[in-house]
């Protein structure tokens, strides 16, 4: 599959108020189908992580000249759960707003300590890659180590193990 790639003049893009929309799947995102896919057990090694990203940016520019990129995200992935090391489903709803701001890379950090806690500064840009971006976020958002939300389905049928009779007495302890 082809890798896409989105490229944007981005204080162009907000000035003209533009906005692009679309899909990616995880053969545009490599670093986030790594990701998606470690684990430690080599037995599910041939587990493949899926994932459809839908996303919108849209350029908006402030009265006092200032651009303005909006940002959102609906994402589902799937992982494994770090819990059971079955295939969980893993939805991602996000939005992000960022300011465009000829403050060199090296003064952002400083920078954002004036901004308001919402709004991240992106430097400007004639070939901002809007991938890589959305990747970034992804991957800033994904849990450390995602597990089921309920019990797992299938705790004791992993890996051939057999269930340990005593972990159902914890479990019955704890409630
Ligand atoms: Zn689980």
């Amino acid at each position: 599959m082809t890798k896409q790639t989105i490229i944007i003049d981005n204080l162009a893009f907000a000035k003209r108020n533009e906005r692009i929309s679309g899909e990616l799947n995880l053969s545009d995102c490599g670093r986030l189908s790594t990701l998606l896919a470690a684990d430690s057990n080599k037995a599910l090694s041939s587990y493949m992580p899926s994932a459809s990203i839908a996303f919108n940016l849209s350029g908006k520019s402030g009265s006092h000249g200032q651009a303005f990129l909006s940002l959102s995200l609906q994402a589902n992935l799937s992982c494994l759960c770090q819990r059971c090391l079955n295939e969980m489903p893993l939805k991602l709803d996000l939005s992000f707003d960022y300011q465009i701001s000829d403050i060199a890379e090296e003064d952002l950090m400083l920078a954002e300590l004036d901004e308001p806690d919402d709004i991240d500064l992106q430097s400007i840009s004639q070939h901002m890659d809007v991938v890589a971006l959305i990747e970034d976020e992804l991957i800033m958002a994904m849990p450390i180590a995602p597990i089921h939300d309920q019990a797992c389905a299938s705790l004791s049928n992993q890996s051939g193990e057999k269930p340990n009779p005593f972990a159902v007495l914890k479990t019955l302890i704890k409630s």
